[in-house]
């Protein structure tokens, strides 16, 4: 996303912007859909972290979309999140049929940040991707509790604490079988995992995550 003022095709990209987008390739990881060598392949990471989501997908290679994404995140672009939401519904259309969730969730911000920024990213993501895909955003269901450091300041050890009871489930959320988190990147997987757990304690039955990127690709 470059801001420029040239013309745009119906997602919001410009022609010069589209040509950098890279999809990330499979075959993907089956729980977490990081690249891995082989199709059917589960990942180093999903063999040693017993993660409590059943699935997920991330478009993008980092690389491709970190700077827009820095500046969707920290440089008051939330128009940014219509453009990539659109993207977001047409890449991975099939997967969303294939999984038919209820609802989409965005990962909630803490309230102090969403103060500061003025919007939630992921919120922005769920919207633009709900009015592509008919699914509808279910936002009010979960709020984060902590204000936690972001997770690439946390060492690798700190995370799962730094993340431990960060949500709390606030409605009943027992006509939700199915769900897919909405978030900007998937980094370590802590977040969307401690917020899964947290769901699926409250009896949603399976839920999986989408995002626009994943760190290291
Ligand atoms: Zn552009
Ligand atoms: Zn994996």
């Amino acid at each position: 996303m470059c801001d420029a003022a040239r013309p745009i095709n119906e997602t919001g990209v410009c022609p010069e912007c589209v040509k950098k987008l890279i999809t990330i390739k499979g075959p993907f990881c089956e729980k977490c859909g990081r690249p891995v060598s082989r199709e059917g392949e589960i990942c180093s990471e999903c063999m040693t972290s017993d993660f409590s989501f059943d699935g997920g997908k991330s478009i993008y290679t980092y690389a491709s979309v970190s700077d827009s994404i820095y500046r969707f995140k920290y440089m008051n672009r939330a128009s940014y999140g219509k453009t990539f939401g659109r993207l977001m519904a047409r890449e991975a259309a099939d997967w969303l049929e294939w999984i038919k969730p209820d609802a989409l969730v965005p990962v909630p911000l803490h309230k102090k940040r969403l103060i500061k920024r003025g919007y939630n990213q992921a919120k922005e993501l769920a919207d633009a991707i709900s009015e592509v895909s008919g699914i509808p955003v279910a936002d009010y269901l979960v709020k984060r509790l902590k204000n936690t450091v972001p997770q690439k300041l946390v060492g690798k050890k700190g995370r799962g604490i730094n993340m431990k009871k960060a949500f709390i489930v606030e409605e009943n959320v027992v006509s939700f079988k199915r769900i897919v988190l909405i978030d900007d990147i998937f980094t370590t997987g802590s977040t969307i995992d401690s917020l899964s757990a947290e769901l699926k304690d409250s009896g949603v039955k399976e839920v999986f995550f989408l995002t626009i990127s994943r760190g290291g690709t």
